[in-house]
């Protein structure tokens, strides 16, 4: 028997979903695969709360057991079945996500059939934004509303003595009614635990080459966690929180080095939101690593307006190979309305930090999305000579996606371009694969087209599609 599951739930037929990503809403791409389950060799990373909640449980002293059921290409539904039968677990601990939203609810409710009285405790995004649909439904108890890598161990223990008044942080249906508990103990850092619980994790399943360009094993890190801008379009706020949480320097790079020689890892994804927010803070991460010589490479995500050139150079000496920055639109007009507050000049600015990037020996990689409200053919022309001109290492494009819990969302809503809220196909949404709206300007159909004109824009010149074309006329290979 153990008392306690925490589930990484399987990804649905046909999509691979990452659940950490887009604040812990979710994002994912299509796939053939006609079962659930979730292919292998996917960059993907674990869901890191649950790393934070299951060493909590295990200084606690209360068993758990912790399964990742993304890590079979195959969802094995009679493995499932026998696993809660045989542990009958008291409480179950999971994510829900919006690419994964029905599945996801099926499977839990699948548990719930399995476990006669198993109280489940919902962590994310999602599950917080549908918190009246989901416990109004009896699909959870327990819907986690903030600091949840802190106080799920706490509220887990205190269902299973059976002692709601003992709930914190959270959302729970009463009276036929949501009703929200009060954090007693905020999450104040991320140092309550020594180390997360890695251990946990098969590291085979985290090896890639998709950065670097060679085959490694990788690790997700947070030296923060949170965010205080209000990007349009950006649901890490609503998922991850407004407030910015620490880990110190010194343990980070004592997890860093753990990393390394427990588990073989050489490459750190710093999950951080912005990772230079506070300079001072990024600075003592770097000094820390630059002090330890790990010989580890890291790539973190930032903004353009948050560094400098010695700042990229100390990033460089700590092991920084790549930075990615959020573009969105390099428009003039809808980078400065979107989230950038002084238009023309930050775009200059943003050309001149590709080149620091660049020349300091870094990858420079740009986020960008395709089809926000104001998207037109004019902006996507603009976007694609920004990018020709100032000719980023990579390009990440993905579909604007109205996230909810996001400022966009909410203008959205408001004006009525949104539709039907109750009715929008939830599951449609993921960054990658398919628009889901229209602009005000284009349709899907030519937001469609727009990404795929950027893509190739950005990386040939005219001379360069001719002399293509040609050669793929003459059958020879295209550069
Ligand atoms: S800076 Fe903007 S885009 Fe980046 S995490 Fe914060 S809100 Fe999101």
């Amino acid at each position: 028997m153990t008392d306690i599951f925490i589930v990484q739930l399987p990804s649905p037929p046909r999509k691979n979903v990452f659940r950490e990503w887009s604040g812990g809403m979710g994002t994912a791409l299509d796939t053939d695969r006609p079962e659930a389950g979730h292919d292998p060799g996917y960059y993907d990373i674990p869901y890191s709360a649950y790393l934070y909640i299951a060493r909590r449980l295990q200084q606690d002293g209360v068993a758990f057991r912790y399964a990742d059921l993304q890590a079979n290409p195959w969802f094995d539904a009679a493995a499932f079945d026998a696993m809660f039968q045989a542990e009958q677990p008291g409480v179950l601990i999971t994510q829900v996500n919006l690419p994964s939203f029905d599945h996801d609810l099926d499977l839990i409710a699948r548990a719930r059939r399995l476990v006669p009285g198993l109280r489940v405790i919902l962590v994310g995004a999602t599950g917080k934004w549908f918190r009246e649909r989901i416990l109004r439904q009896g699909l959870a108890d327990v819907v986690m509303e903030e600091s949840e890598e802190l106080v799920v161990s706490d509220n887990a223990q205190a269902l299973l003595r059976n002692q709601a008044d003992q709930l914190q942080g959270c959302s729970i249906w009463r009276d036929g009614a949501v009703v929200g508990l009060p954090i007693r103990t905020p999450l104040q850092n991320l140092d309550f635990v020594d180390f997360p619980a890695y251990d946990l994790l098969d590291f085979s399943r985290y090896e890639s080459n998709l950065y670097f360009g060679r085959r490694q094993r990788y690790a997700t890190v947070f030296t923060t966690k949170g965010c205080p801008y209000r990007c349009g379009y950006c649901p890490y706020p609503y998922g991850f929180g407004r407030r910015l949480i620490y880990r110190s320097p010194a343990v980070v790079g004592a997890d860093i080095a753990r990393l390394k020689a427990e588990f073989g890892v050489q490459q750190i994804l710093f999950r951080d939101q912005v990772f230079t927010i506070n300079p001072k803070h990024a600075r003592a991460v770097c000094e820390e690593l630059v002090r330890r010589d790990l010989g580890v490479a890291w790539l973190c995500e930032t903004r353009y307006d948050l560094v400098d050139q010695d700042m990229i150079d100390l990033m460089w000496r700590a092991g920084c190979r790549e930075i990615h920055y959020g573009l969105e639109s390099a428009d003039e007009t809808m980078f400065a309305a979107v989230a950038k507050s002084d238009g023309p000049k930050s775009l200059d600015l943003f050309e001149r930090v590709i080149g620091w990037t660049k020349a300091r020996g870094m990858r420079a990689h740009v986020h960008l999305i395709v089809g926000m409200p104001d998207e037109s053919h004019t902006s996507v022309r603009n976007t694609s000579a920004w990018l020709r001109r100032v000719k980023p290492d990579s390009v990440q494009i993905g579909y604007f996606m109205p996230y909810p819990g996001t400022p966009m969302f909410e203008e959205l809503r408001q004006s009525g371009e949104l539709g039907d809220v109750e009715t929008i196909e939830w599951g449609s949404l993921g960054a990658f694969s398919n628009p889901v709206l229209p602009s005000r300007h284009l349709s899907i159909e030519q937001i469609r087209k727009a990404r795929h004109r950027i893509s190739v824009d950005w990386q040939y010149t005219l001379a360069d599609r001719v002399t293509n074309r040609l050669r793929r006329m003459a059958g020879l290979r295209v550069r």
